[in-house]
């Protein structure tokens, strides 16, 4: 393995999801649900296996769901033209690793807002480029976007920012000031965004989701990524979308199709019917996710643990040290085999481990039963 790849060669949800099931642990490590999607698209798949699409899909994915991302993204008041400014990937994964190899060349440096998904760092090194990482910080009890540090970030060879919000790990969303000071940052010193927005719709209580996009001076230079998985309950699926400009869709198309050309060929037209039919659904699953959240982060806190706030996501994050823990990365690796119960450990996703060695992340995309289980054997640890 050449030596900009030998730091990736695991991944911690791999690994966890291993652990937990060597060991029989409540796995709240990787962010998946465990109920299926809306019937509809279920049977539209179905549909569409039986009904002969199961060869090649065109290269910018199929055209019933290039529009049907067009109408869905319009309720942003944003105006995409399905033929020239969108694109169906191999989920946002492939549609940020695409970006990157086709906006930026080796040195190029990318700013990338930690704690990170971990597939960015790993995107980056395959690009060749160079990873500038900026920390969110803790503002009033939430972990804030910090505009100024992105700013003292920049230097003449910075082309990208890569932004996620909702945020995985610490299911933050991004404020509309937060993403405006960005957006002026951006202006300023000509970057490209490269936003991923898979848990656009799971955003919780009086948050909103604001695409970065339709900031000011941003639509232009925005390569704007999400994804039917979270929406629709369909991780496995891995049908992502990029929408953004002519130039900037074909230059993320010209990197997409050496990579896979296409995938997922039944699944499209399933993925077009849900987000043309299925919004009533998302949003009872947005309701559900919300009393989830809650019922983990009390449970968390009675527990003993000290909780972050979650406006959004899968995720809850949670302090060890109330619990006599430092370490949460050790915690994390113990803790299937002790009590039964696996977690993330948050400081896998930054360069600075000791700025989050307490820091652990639990999933509560589960049924409610298998969120109680996790919560009584968590207790065990005080
Ligand atoms: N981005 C973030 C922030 C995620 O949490 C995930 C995975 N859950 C992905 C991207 C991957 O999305 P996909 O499965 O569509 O590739
Ligand atoms: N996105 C999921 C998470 O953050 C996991 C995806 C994966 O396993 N690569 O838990």
């Amino acid at each position: 393995l050449v030596p900009r790849l030998r730091p990736f060669t695991s991944t911690i949800f791999a690994e966890m999801t291993a652990l937990a099931a060597r060991t029989g642990a409540v796995n709240l490590g990787q962010g998946f649900p465990d109920t299926d999607g809306p019937s509809g698209m279920l049977a539209a798949a179905k549909d569409a296996l039986y009904g002969g699409a199961n060869q090649y899909p065109p290269g910018p994915g199929r055209p019933e769901l290039r529009a049907a991302i067009a109408k869905h993204r319009a309720r942003y008041g944003t105006d995409y033209d399905p033929d020239t400014e969108i694109l169906v990937t191999a989920g946002a994964t492939e549609a940020v690793s695409a970006s990157l190899l086709a906006l930026t060349e080796p040195g190029d440096e990318v700013i990338v807002i930690e704690p990170y998904y971990d597939s960015y760092a790993a995107a980056v090194a395959m690009a060749g480029a160079t990873r500038k990482v900026v920390s969110l910080v803790q503002r009033e009890g939430r972990f804030a976007l910090d505009a100024d540090a992105v700013r003292s970030a920049v230097t003449p060879r910075t082309r990208a920012v890569l932004v996620n919000s909702p945020h995985n790990p610490t299911g933050t969303v991004f404020t509309r000031d937060e993403l405006s000071a960005l957006a002026a940052v951006c202006v300023e010193h000509d970057l490209i965004a490269i936003t991923d927005e898979v848990y656009e719709h799971l955003v919780f209580d009086d948050n909103e989701h604001v695409p970065l996009s339709t900031m000011p001076g941003m639509g232009s230079r925005t390569v704007s990524i999400s994804s039917a998985g979270k929406t629709f309950n369909c991780t496995g699926w891995k049908i992502g979308w990029v929408c953004s400009t002519p130039e900037l869709v074909a230059a993320v198309k010209a990197a997409k199709q050496f990579m896979t050309f296409v995938s997922g060929g039944p699944l499209q037209p399933a993925v077009a019917y849900a987000l043309d039919n299925e919004l009533d659904w998302v949003g009872e699953l947005r309701r559900s996710l919300e009393k989830k959240r809650d019922r983990l982060a009390n449970g968390l806190a009675e527990a003993g643990f000290s909780v972050w706030p979650s406006a959004g996501t899968y995720f809850v994050c949670a302090d060890v040290r109330p619990l006599g823990f430092d370490d949460a990365e050790e915690l994390a690796w113990r803790l299937p085999e002790r009590v039964g119960v696996a977690a993330v450990p948050v400081k896998v996703f930054t360069d600075h481990p000791a700025e989050w060695n307490h820091v652990l992340r639990f999933a509560f995309c589960k049924r409610d039963n298998v969120l109680d289980e996790a919560i009584s054997r968590l207790h065990k640890l005080a």
